[in-house]
C-alpha cells in the first residue's frame, strides 16, 4: 500500500512539473513515506528523515517532508521529533503535497496535514509510468479492531472507492500497457460493505453477482488488455460462495489469496479479536482448494503475542500444516501505542519469539518445498518480469499463484511484461525453475 501511495505522490509531483532525481544525492526535495504498523518500521522512517534534515541544514536539500501512517500517529509531536521538518502529511491528505512543497520552497516550515477518520481522499488515481504492473487502492482504512493493530487509528474508517472510478482507472492503465493489476485494501473483501461502491444506475451484473467485491472483479474482467487481476489482503468472512464462483468463472482473476491468519489458537484469535475461529479459517482455505487444489494461499502470522503459551504456538504450527500454505510471513509481536494489546504484558521473551519465528520458517520451508514439488513437470503461464535478481543470465516471472518462476530466456529474451508458458523442471521451497515451453 505504501509503494502505491509513493507512486501516486510521484505522479502528482510529475504533473506539477517536478522531475524525479536520479539518486537521493541529486534531489532538491525529499519525502520519506512512513509505516507505523511495527515500531521498527516507524523508527527507521523517522531516523531516515532526521538524516535528510541534516542534509537540508548542510544546504544539500531545499525541502524535506514526511508522509504516511507515522505522521497520522505522531501528529504535531512529529516536529518535536524532527525539528526543521518542512511538512508532514497523513495518508488521506497526499493531494496537498505539491502545494506544501511550494510553501516550503517559499520559506514555510512545520506544516501538518492530517485527516479525520472519515475523510474521503482526493487524487487516488494518479499513476506514473508503472510498466506492465500496477497497484490500485480500492478500499481505504479498516473497521476491524484487531487488538494489536494500529491501522484503524492511522488509516481511518473504511471507505470503498466507487466501482466506476476503479474501472475507469484500470481501463486507463490497461490502455497504457498495464497487464496485471493488484487491488489493495486492508481487508479488501469488505469492499462495498460500509459505503455503497455501486450506484443505482450502474448496469446490473451480467453474471448475477450480488456481492460488491465479486461484482467489481466482474467489471474489471471485461477490460481489454488487462490480463491478470490480483487483490490483497483477504479475511475468511469474505471467502463466500460468490467469491469462489468468481475465481472459477473469471480467468483473469489469479488463483491466489493472501489470507492473514495471525494465530492457530482459538484462545489467541479471540484475544486478538480476529473475528474467526481456527475451524472457520480452515474451512475458508478448504473451500478455495476444493475447486482448485493448486490454489495458492499465503498468510501472515504473529509469534509471541502476549500470553502465547507453548500450546498456543503448537496450535499455530498445526494450523499452518493443515492449511498447507504456499508461503508465510512471520512477524515477532511488538506492542503499538494506543492498541488494546499494548495494555497487556509483552511477556514472551525476545529469545522465545525468535525461536518460534525460526521454527515456523523452517516448517514453511519444508511445506513450500513439498507443495512446489507437486508442480514439477507442469507448464505454468508466467508473466515475465526481467533478469532474475540473483543471476542476470536468467529471467524471473510469476505464475497465477504468485510463485516466483526462474527460467532461461533463450537467445532472444522476451520483453518484460510478456506472457510465456514455462515448463517446470526443478522446484525449491519458494521458487520454481523451468524452461520456455
Ligand atoms: S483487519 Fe485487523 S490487522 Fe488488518 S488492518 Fe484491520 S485491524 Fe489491522
Amino acid at each position: 500500500m505504501n509503494v502505491r501511495d509513493s507512486e501516486a505522490v510521484a505522479a502528482l509531483l510529475s504533473a506539477a512539473g517536478y522531475e524525479e532525481a536520479a539518486s537521493e544525492e541529486d534531489a532538491d526535495i525529499a519525502i520519506v513515506n512512513s509505516c507505523t504498523v511495527r515500531e521498527r518500521a516507524e523508527n527507521k522512517a523517522v531516523g531516515k528523515t532526521g538524516y535528510l534534515l541534516a542534509a537540508k541544514r548542510a544546504g544539500r536539500l531545499k525541502a524535506a517532508g514526511l508522509m504516511g501512517c507515522a505522521v497520522q500517529r505522531l501528529g504535531e509531536s512529529v516536529f518535536k521529533a524532527l525539528p526543521g521538518l518542512d511538512f508532514a502529511v497523513g495518508p488521506r491528505r497526499y493531494g496537498a503535497i505539491p502545494r506544501l512543497i511550494e510553501r516550503a520552497l517559499a520559506g514555510e516550515s512545520g506544516m501538518l496535514e492530517i485527516s479525520g477518520p472519515d475523510e474521503v481522499p482526493q487524487s487516488m488515481d494518479a499513476h506514473g509510468d508503472c510498466g506492465f504492473r500496477a497497484f490500485t487502492t480500492v478500499l481505504l482504512g479498516c473497521d476491524n479492531r484487531c487488538s494489536y493493530c494500529i491501522v484503524p487509528d492511522v488509516r481511518g474508517r473504511e471507505y470503498s472507492r466507487p466501482a466506476r472510478e476503479v474501472a475507469a482507472e484500470a481501463a486507463a492503465l490497461a490502455a497504457r500497457g498495464v497487464k496485471e493489476i493488484t487491488l489493495l485494501g486492508q481487508s479488501v473483501l469488505r469492499y462495498g460493505r460500509r459505503n455503497p461502491a455501486f450506484a443505482p444506475d450502474d448496469p446490473p451484473s451480467p453474471g448475477g453477482y450480488r456481492e460488491p467485491f465479486p461484482r467489481l472483479l466482474e467489471m474489471l474482467q471485461t477490460i481489454p488488455g488487462l490480463e491478470r487481476i490480483r487483490f490483497t489482503s483477504g479475511h475468511p468472512s469474505g471467502c463466500t460462495d460468490e467469491l469462489v464462483r468468481a475465481f472459477a468463472e473469471m480467468p483473469k482473476v489469479c488463483r491466489h489469496l493472501h489470507l492473514p491468519v495471525q494465530s492457530g489458537s482459538d484462545r489467541v484469535l479471540k484475544e486478538m479479536g480476529r473475528g474467526y475461529t481456527r475451524a472457520r479459517y480452515l474451512a475458508a482455505v478448504a473451500k478455495l482448494r476444493a475447486f482448485d487444489p493448486e490454489f495458492a494461499v499465503t498468510t501472515d502470522v504473529i509469534v509471541g503475542y502476549p500470553g502465547e503459551t507453548d500450546a498456543d504456538f503448537e496450535d499455530t504450527r498445526s494450523l499452518m500444516e493443515e492449511a498447507g500454505f504456499d508461503n508465510a510471513f512471520v512477524f515477532k509481536y511488538s506492542p503499538r501505542p494506543g492498541t488494546r494489546s499494548a495494555l497487556l504484558a509483552d511477556d514472551v521473551p525476545r529469545e522465545e519469539k525468535e525461536r518460534r519465528d525460526a521454527v515456523l520458517l523452517a516448517d514453511q520451508d519444508a511445506r513450500g518445498a513439498a507443495r512446489n514439488a507437486r508442480l514439477a513437470g507442469t507448464v505454468r503461464r508466467i508473466l515475465a518480469e526481467g533478469p532474475s535478481a540473483r543471476n542476470a543470465a536468467r529471467w524471473s516471472g510469476r505464475d497465477g499463484g504468485n510463485r516466483i518462476t526462474v527460467f532461461e530466456p533463450g537467445a532472444a529474451p522476451p520483453a518484460p511484461g510478456t506472457f510465456l508458458d514455462v515448463r517446470i523442471t526443478r522446484t525449491a521451497p519458494q521458487t520454481l525453475y523451468g524452461e520456455i515451453a
